[in-house]
């Protein structure tokens, strides 16, 4: 399988460069030359394989170059720190199936790709002869995800920017109680924002990137997307050995990765399988007005109980382009420069009755994300979590009777106890991974919002 840009403008690459490069380097995103086509026979195999057997199966379909044996190895170390046997379970309730994917080591999604791909960047490196020094800076939930796939990784280490005093005290703790050596938390004082402008910054220095070996884990890279995909199919799978022929999934959605992986899913399996995705948002609603009116403008970011949604410009987006418009890199590449100089797209009828063939959306408001976490709890006793919510209310807006509908459950309730609070009155119970970080030892380093201060900090502490 080889790889190419969005935007045309490099040579194919194989897997395992395409993983490396992150960014293509032409600026666009990379994406598989074509995507597999799985057979119904391959499906009646797939049905009996646990959740590891079958990221095997699905990841070597795009993965050429990482050997079948060495590709299992990396799956089965990442999969084995979620604490359900299931990995991914699937739960039926109110109408709708919950599938949770959050039982990885930071109780939400983001470990399904993050665990995978800290060990597939150090198996990379080791073959290279190479070292890693990831980069990134988080409001919330990919920082502790990212500490995590990294750490105890040979030939990497972690720097984290966030802003001092302004993630919530679970997220923080997650980051801060990793005091292994090669993970370094920096407490920025400053807002999130000035901590993604000094890592852009830094990262712009190619002198400095260079010589530290600097890295990214954020969600453009394709190996992320990959192991993504495969609980779409996990899930279809668990409706299909249940007589199911077709099945809609909601999707809470941010940077449009997770419901693109659902896109590249869909057309992997035979027609029909996978309907049209639910793309559920919450006041952030970019996506929502380009799929109910083509409308892809910038609007103002607006902070709500569903954080790790709180996204204007969706860094997925220029993939499901690529599609659209017919896999012409031309035309993508023509759009993402009006883009930069207008902050928008506008599209026409004919492609959106193409987009409406692919998703359906909703644009869920706090009060109503508030309710249904109440009237969920009410009518099944099970908590939701504030994203997930969203994704709810949208799946249940749009569900025909006898639909079935996987809704992504993204994370645990207990990470956002505040607004469960606010939806039901008391607090979700605590699971051992979150109870067990109070009273831990932290490590973190307060620095200013100064490049130059980060820049000597990473200096003296990178591998
Ligand atoms: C990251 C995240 C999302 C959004 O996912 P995207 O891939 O950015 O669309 C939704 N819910 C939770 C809990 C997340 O951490």
């Amino acid at each position: 399988m080889e790889y190419i840009s969005t935007r045309g403008g490099i040579e194919p690459i194989p897997f395992s460069q395409a993983v490396m490069m992150g960014l293509a380097t032409d600026g666009g995103l990379l994406l598989p030359g074509e995507i597999p086509q799985v057979s119904q026979e391959t499906l009646e195999i797939w049905q009996g394989l646990s959740y590891p057997r079958l990221a095997l199966e699905v990841m070597f379909l795009f993965a050429g170059d990482v050997s079948k044996e060495d590709l299992r190895d990396l799956v089965d170390r990442a999969y084995a720190t979620f604490d359900h046997p299931q990995v991914v379970p699937l739960v039926e309730l109110g109408g709708i199936y919950i599938m949770e994917l959050f039982h990885g080591p930071t109780l939400a999604f983001k470990d399904i790709a993050l665990q995978f791909l800290g060990n597939l960047f150090e198996y990379l490196l080791a073959e290279a002869g190479d070292r890693m020094n990831v980069l990134g800076a988080t409001s919330g939930d990919t920082g502790s995800a990212a500490i995590y796939g990294v750490k105890g990784r040979r030939n990497m280490a972690i720097f984290i920017l966030y802003p001092h005093g302004r993630v919530s005290p679970i997220q923080e703790l997650q980051m801060t109680t990793v005091t292994d050596p090669e993970v370094h938390n920096l407490a920025i004082k400053g807002t999130f924002d000035d901590c993604q402008a000094i890592v852009k910054e830094i990262f712009s220095d190619l002198e400095f990137k260079e010589c530290y070996r600097l890295g990214a884990v954020n969600s453009i890279n394709w190996a992320r997307v990959l192991a993504q995909v495969v609980y779409y199919v996990w899930g279809y799978l668990r409706l299909r050995e249940a007589g199911v022929q077709k099945v809609v999934f909601t999707v809470p959605t941010g940077n449009f990765g997770n419901i693109f992986a659902g896109f590249v899913a869909k057309r992997m399996l035979p027609e029909g399988a996978i309907g049209r995705l639910v793309l559920a948002t919450n006041e952030n609603d970019i996506l929502y007005r380009f799929i109910s009116r083509g409308d892809y403008s910038l609007g103002q970011v607006v902070s709500t109980i569903s954080p790790s949604m709180d996204i204007q410009v969706a860094s997925n987006f220029e993939r499901y382009l690529y599609y659209l418009w017919g896999e012409d890199p031309a035309r993508v590449k023509k759009a993402m420069e009006e883009f930069k100089g207008t902050g928008r797209l506008t599209f026409s009828r004919e492609e959106l009755e193409m987009v409406r063939e692919d998703f359906a959306s909703l644009a869920v408001a706090q009060p109503r994300t508030l309710e249904t976490i109440k009237a969920f709890y009410l009518e099944t006793g099970y908590i939701l979590d504030p994203h997930t919510a969203v994704g709810v209310t949208a799946g249940l807006a749009m569900k025909e009777e006898d639909m079935p509908m996987i809704c992504l459950a993204t994370a645990h309730p207990a990470k956002f106890p505040e607004a469960v609070k606010g939806a039901i009155g008391k607090e979700p119970p605590k699971p051992p991974r979150i109870a067990e970080l109070e009273g831990k030892e932290c490590r973190f380093q307060v620095l200013p919002a100064s490049v130059d201060r980060v820049k000597a900090y990473i200096a003296e502490r990178a591998i």
